[in-house]
């Protein structure tokens, strides 16, 4: 019954994080929200001994201890999660780690290579001395997506006497690994449950899962409406059941805007609501670790809201109506409707620093949504003129000289976009600005608008 209550977050530090000083508030503020624990994911951020010459640090190891006591005074509880088979592409994507990759690929690690299991067991020894009060410890799992494609992997699957298949090489691993964790450090396992669900043999699942430690959790992730309905896939586990949502995960083209659909995300989280189970609510910083960062957590202030205070909070907040605007014209990629936004976002009332911040960065979102569509329609205009000058309609002294005074404009306005945000970044501490920046600049098809004379001059 106690676990009922248990809303936990995660956070991925993959993605644009603050600073340690903006972090500490942040813990402040998600204790307030009702959050009773942290999941911390700390990937490539800090220096791990076991993966030397890996990784983008942003941390050290005294500043995470630190944030994790400071969780630990408001009443969070903080659970550690390292990766111990897919998404290890920081790891992996480094020559000094490649013998340890599945097949050749970046994203798992080939669990039949025997210093994985020792790399792995490293890694345990090494989070639980940065975490020593830690009570679990969630061990990935998750979208093994090559698992078993290497020769030696492949070999040890056709020998199994008991022809276990993929699963018993998974499970094989992932319980040798639990089990050390539980042994040596009395840690609770918690896991992914996606890789067991897809096991079509229960017979066989049924049989590997007795490996496990009795009290691993399996943790069920579902980030669309359908929550409660795949329930049932996981069920057939037998196991202790966590949900989890995703205040954020990929969205449509995520890649070209800065704003994610609220409305997803709150509909997502009220269905976890509806099952009464103890939820983790995710907050992805980036797809993995070789694709683009989403944003900064400032962009999920209404999605830290719902998760901790629940949906019908967020029901009744004064930025209801805004949210639906905001939703409608960034999906709609519509100009009218996104400058009618950014004129009703202006108007937002904020009822504290988090929701100023907020705010400024759904301001600054809407403003790059119609920058974007103003590069767009230059970028049209250009190609457009350029076949008709091939057709001996070129017009040097008339139009062509007024889209280039509009051009001008939209680039004066790029840079003073461009210098808001780089405040927004320092003001907040947050990490990766020239990445995000790049990438933003990438949607604004700047070389191809500003840089077209010197190219034509060639
Ligand atoms: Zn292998």
């Amino acid at each position: 019954m106690e676990e009922k209550a248990v809303k936990f977050l995660h956070l991925d530090l993959k993605g644009i994080v603050p600073g340690i000083d903006r972090f500490r508030k942040y813990l402040q503020y998600f204790a307030s929200l009702g959050y009773s624990g942290i999941v911390l994911e700390c990937d490539c951020r800090i220096p791990w001994k076991c993966w030397e010459g890996a990784g983008e640090i942003l941390f050290t190891k005294e500043e995470i201890s630190s944030l994790a006591e400071y969780a630990e005074s408001l009443n969070m509880e903080i659970v550690p999660l390292i990766q111990c088979m897919g998404h290890m592409e920081w790891v992996l994507k480094e020559e000094k780690y490649s013998h340890l990759r599945e097949n050749g690929y970046y994203n798992d690690l080939c669990p039949s290579h025997p210093e994985t299991v020792e790399k792995l067991k490293e890694w345990i020894d090494e989070t639980f001395a940065l975490f020593p009060r830690a009570k679990r410890l969630h061990l990935g799992g998750d979208e093994a997506w090559h698992l078993g494609s290497c020769p030696v992997c492949q070999a040890k699957i056709t020998s199994d006497p008991l022809h276990r298949g993929k699963m018993g090489l998974f499970t094989d691993h992932i319980s040798l690994l639990a089990n050390y964790a539980k042994e040596k450090y009395s840690l609770q396992v918690m896991l992914w449950d996606d890789m067991f669900c897809k096991e079509e043999n229960k017979l066989l699942l049924d049989e590997e899962l007795k490996k496990l430690p009795a009290d691993t959790i399996f943790v069920h992730w579902k980030y669309q409406t359908d929550a409660e309905e795949s329930l049932a896939e996981t069920a057939a586990c037998n196991r202790i059941v966590w949900g989890a949502s995703a205040l954020r995960c990929s969205w449509q083209n995520h890649f070209v805007h800065a704003l994610n659909f609220v409305h997803e995300r709150f509909a997502n989280i009220s269905c976890w609501e509806k099952t009464g189970l103890p939820i983790l609510h995710t907050t992805w910083g980036r797809p993995n670790n070789l694709w683009n960062p989403y944003g900064p957590w400032e962009a999920l202030i209404p999605e830290f809201i719902a998760g901790g205070k629940g949906v019908k909070e967020v029901e009744k907040h004064p930025w209801k109506d805004f949210l639906v605007l905001m939703d409608e014209a960034v999906k709609a990629c519509d100009y009218k409707k996104l400058e009618n936004c950014l004129a009703e976002g202006e108007k937002l009332s904020c009822s504290d620093e988090w929701e100023e911040e907020g705010k400024a960065f759904f301001l600054l979102g809407l403003r790059y949504e119609i920058l974007r569509l103003e590069t767009k329609g230059h970028l049209e205009l250009l190609r457009i003129r350029a076949v008709l000058e091939k057709y001996g309609r070129g017009d040097p002294a008339g139009c062509e000289k007024d889209y280039a005074s509009c051009r001008e404009k939209v680039r004066l306005k790029i840079e003073k976009w461009e210098k808001d945000l780089e405040e927004f970044w320092k003001r907040n501490s947050l990490s990766d600005f020239e990445e995000y920046r790049d990438l933003r600049r990438a949607e604004f098809f700047i070389a191809e608008l500003f840089e077209r004379k010197t190219d034509d001059k060639e």
